[in-house]
């Protein structure tokens, strides 16, 4: 899952985005709302964090920005209490959900989870597959009771992979979802965290359980089909 944040602070951009990508997010960041705008307008989030007092922009430009585009990415607004910008502005905007400054990170990482609406089979802590289990609150994985160490771009993807399961992911989804800007496209990085992860998956469980589909990517599942 990949996520935009566009603030300005510095401080909270690193931390969050630190946090986050430790929850196993994908995180790039706008310092400014044209600079947001333009990435939410023309890239494809999962989900947006937008502070609303930024340079260049409001939050409450972007946002209207971003939904005039036709944008359905979730937005979950940051604002402090003194602005002007009432909670009614930012609904109305187009914003899905607002947090007031200072917030928990707990409860930031709460509403992200909620926004990103996940499916009823990963509602649940705990993922199975076959004999693979994933628990998506701590994000362990294990395979036929085995624990398995994965980095955590190897975890993203797995979360991705299963978040999909049964269904085809191609490399633009995984490059657009899974990983961030900074990656190069052309580069074999996601090859090799797939050989990586099927690596380590597959090694204490009997049966395969990520398949490469000729010419059209991945998929996660018992069986091949
Ligand atoms: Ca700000």
């Amino acid at each position: 899952m990949r996520i935009l944040i566009v603030e300005d602070e510095k401080q909270i951009c690193s931390f969050l985005k630190s946090s986050l990508e430790e929850k196993c997010f994908g995180v790039d960041i706008a310092e400014d709302g044209e600079r947001g705008s333009f990435l939410a307008r023309t890239a494809n989030y999962d989900l947006m964090i937008l502070d609303n007092v930024l340079p260049k922009k409001t939050g409450l430009e972007v946002c209207r920005e971003v939904r005039d585009k036709g944008r359905t990415v979730p937005i979950l607004m940051l604002s402090v209490k003194s602005e002007t910008a009432t909670k009614v502005d930012l609904l109305n905007a187009g914003a899905d959900d607002y947090l007031i400054k200072p917030f928990s990170l707990d409860e930031l990482v709460a509403r992200v989870n909620a926004l990103l609406r996940r499916p009823a089979a990963l509602e649940g802590d705990v993922i199975e597959i076959d004999d693979l289990v994933f628990h998506s609150a701590n994000y362990t994985v294990s395979r036929s009771g085995q624990e398995i160490y994965l980095t955590r771009k190897e975890c993203m993807l797995l979360a991705y992979l299963l978040r999909h399961r049964g269904f085809v992911v191609s490399r633009g989804m995984i490059l657009e979802h899974v990983w961030n800007m900074d990656t190069d496209p052309f580069s074999n990085t996601i090859e090799a965290h797939i050989s990586g992860l099927r690596r380590k998956i597959d090694a204490h469980g009997s049966k395969r359980l990520i398949h490469t589909v000729p010419g059209r990517g991945y998929k996660i599942d018992v069986l091949m089909r």
